[in-house]
């Protein structure tokens, strides 16, 4: 059995107006005991035998604002700690956090793919969603990035930021297909009481642009035509908000929708063992003070019954655009007979309607019915 590590780095420079992660923007004299603490949890995470992990990612955040050197020893402490065969070690970085000596720090670490959050080529966009970098600065870090010999890059976009009209949408796209990432990620905005504009936007407010924001519908077309443009340059549509060029899928992520078993290290990492999902604590300072004292982080253990585990296999599973083999789901929860039985009824109905799709055994969300996606799954798990 093989493990993906996922590495969180939970500091910003600042924080985006429509961030709903739990981040924060600290001091820097706080990043390298924090490296510190997640080397400790990876040396004391290790309980019999040394497994293999074959991917790696370290997110966050913006991990790409610590010192390579820092990140060049966490990667050495997981190579102490597993047996690191890995086919993907991938770095989250902010555009204007792109320098020369850090590309090529990167490579030498061991990072072979770094994740760029260019989310709009529109200055005004990104102004006003409170991002650092400016379209100039994404250019300028994928040059940086080839350069240094990263040959497997990946862009995200957002759809529905404040500001964006089908125009800047169009020309967004066509500046990300310039560049012709390995990959890309496209996000639609959520509005939720997560963020400051989440909140600003439902209390029917005007700051941080919260008037300017596209409409349900406006997102919808922008992310359908980006569906199209991206098919159209080679791009295949694996995730619901992922392409890649063929070969290029992130190895890391697929574990998350298929239920591979992954370790998360670092404040507010998420873990799952197959059976068990766990979370470390979620406080930078806490997780750093916990680590010092030589005890565990891992706290709110959940083992997962099988319906709950069933239910994870319809929401995670369906979210890749092949789809899942139902045949399978039916065979290894055919204890929960009578769920299966209304889960049936349930496919009915939204074939009907058009929003799934079977063929054999397989099941998969209709290709033309993405954007509602959410409101299918929340039906077929009633
Ligand atoms: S860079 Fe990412 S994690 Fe940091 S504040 Fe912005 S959206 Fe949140």
């Amino acid at each position: 059995m093989t493990l993906g590590a996922y590495i969180q780095v939970p500091f910003c420079q600042s924080k985006c107006t429509y961030c709903n992660f739990h981040t924060g923007v600290v001091a820097r004299e706080r990043y390298q005991p924090y490296a510190e603490a997640v080397c400790r949890e990876i040396a004391a995470s290790v309980s019999g035998g040394a497994p293999v992990v074959d991917t790696v990612y370290v997110g966050g955040g913006t991990p790409s604002l610590l010192d390579p050197a820092a990140l060049a020893h966490i990667l050495d402490a997981l190579r102490a700690a597993y047996r690191v065969e890995a086919e993907e070690i991938t770095l989250e970085a902010d555009p204007e956090t792109v320098t020369p000596a850090k590309a090529a720090a990167w490579r030498a670490a061991g990072f072979d793919r770094v994740s760029l959050g260019a989310q709009s080529f529109h200055d005004t966009e990104l102004r006003a969603a409170g991002r650092m970098h400016r379209r100039e600065d994404i250019f300028a870090a994928v040059d940086l990035l080839r350069t240094a010999g990263f040959r497997n890059t990946s862009l995200d976009l957002i759809a529905g930021l404040p500001h964006q009209t089908p125009k800047s949408w169009e020309e967004s796209v066509s500046q990300l297909l310039r560049i012709y990432p390995e990959h890309v990620s496209i996000y639609l905005m959520e509005i939720d009481e997560g963020s400051r504009l989440g909140r600003e936007a439902l209390e029917g407010g005007q700051r941080y642009s919260a008037g300017a924001l596209p409409s349900d519908d406006a997102m919808a077309d922008f992310y359908e035509s980006a569906c199209r443009r991206l098919a159209e340059a080679g791009y295949e549509h694996y995730e619901i908000s992922n392409w890649a060029l063929p070969g290029r899928r992130s190895r890391h992520n697929l574990k998350y929708w298929r239920r591979d078993p992954y370790l998360g290290l670092g404040a507010g990492a998420h873990s799952f063992d197959g059976s068990v999902r766990w979370a470390n604590v979620h406080d930078a300072a806490r997780y750093v003070r916990i680590l010092e004292q030589g005890s565990s982080p891992r706290e709110q253990f959940d083992p997962l019954t099988p319906l709950q585990a069933l239910q994870e296999e319809l929401f995670l599973g369906l979210r890749q655009i092949e789809g899942i083999d139902f045949g399978r789901i039916e065979r290894q929860y055919a204890e929960l007979g009578d769920r299966l039985a209304q889960l049936h009824e349930r496919i009915e109905r939204l074939r009907a309607q058009g929003l799934l799709q079977t063929e054999g055994t397989c099941l998969r969300l209709a290709p033309n019915k993405l954007t509602v996606s959410n409101e299918a799954l929340v039906e077929l798990l009633g």
